[in-house]
């Protein structure tokens, strides 16, 4: 099995609908390392600890902690395997079959991709491009795509293929070619500029092309959306992350909207749905 293919079987590992990005941001900061000349292996303490918890507070949903211990030990624990794990045979295991954090630093367990699979990687730097491809479309929206491939220090290559031409033409039409929290509504003559069909609960995610899982957004409130800036409550009120900071500009694009109802479409069916709400905020919305 390529290891393109033992890595897209993970990728579209899911636990129910809720976000998992811990393996897919591990693999992106060791691929993004290999680019850089990083060996082949991790170790924990020093390197996987502090920048993949820092990667998963920032591109991960609100949680009060994240683990990065996870994703360092559970990729070993693959059917196609491709991950390898050293000195961590004297960690003792949780019942959920993970090491602590303590035993990792110990013992200097370190970790990264197997030695065949590493050597494909550094002889073949398109093979790392695609695989980081593949782990930023498949996991995180359109709006924060490019920023990621700049992080990680790859060349952009977002998605278009699976856009889907009849969402954006409903949800624009649905809510009056207008930002449903400001009002925006540029155009020049008849063409909408910077007015987007955003998805509420992500296509990534399996949220569907339905105008009830989108909503129309300006581009900043589309970004500031689907960074988890801004949710909605489900009376359709603005919510606005307390981790919000910014100027007297963030006072009238952001806080200025905060409780105040969005604009609605004419047609009730049309609402954006619950269930996509309760998603954004569970998922998606920055809580603290
Ligand atoms: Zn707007």
């Amino acid at each position: 099995m390529e290891l393109l293919d033992k890595i897209q079987t993970i990728s579209r590992w899911r636990r129910g609908d809720q976000r998992a990005p811990h393996k897919p941001l591990m693999l992106l900061y060791a691929l993004s390392q290999y680019k850089q000349g990083h060996e082949r292996l991790f170790q924990f303490e020093n390197e996987v600890d502090n920048q993949v918890k820092e990667l998963l507070g920032q591109y991960g949903p609100s949680r009060k902690s994240h683990r990065a211990e996870y994703p360092f030990w559970r990729l070993a624990n693959e059917p196609a395997p491709f991950w390898e794990i050293q000195n961590g045979e004297q960690c003792a295991l949780s019942s959920q079959g993970d090491p602590r954090k303590t035993d990792l630093n110990k013992y200097n367990v370190m970790a990264g991709f197997d030695a065949s699979s590493y050597q494909s990687l550094i002889s073949n730097p398109k093979l790392i491009e695609k695989i980081v491809s593949k782990l930023i479309q498949d996991n995180f929206p359109e709006t924060l795509q490019e920023e990621l491939f700049v992080r990680f220090g790859f060349e952009v290559n977002t998605s278009t293929k699976q856009r889907d031409p009849n969402f954006r033409k409903n949800v624009l039409r649905a809510y009056n070619y207008r930002c449903a929290v400001c009002g925006f509504d540029l155009a020049l003559d008849t063409v909408p500029v910077g007015i987007e069909a955003a998805h509420i609960k992500w296509k990534q995610y399996s949220g569907p092309c339905e105008v009830s899982n989108g909503i129309a957004l300006c581009s900043i409130h589309h970004k500031a959306l689907d960074k988890g800036v801004i949710t909605f409550t489900s009376e359709l009120k603005v919510q606005v992350s307390p981790a919000t900071r910014g100027g007297r500009m963030v006072e009238q694009l952001i806080w200025n909207y905060e409780n105040k109802k969005v604009s609605l479409p004419r047609d009730m069916h049309s609402y954006p749905s619950e269930k996509a709400i309760e998603w954004h905020v569970r998922e998606v919305f920055k809580l603290a």
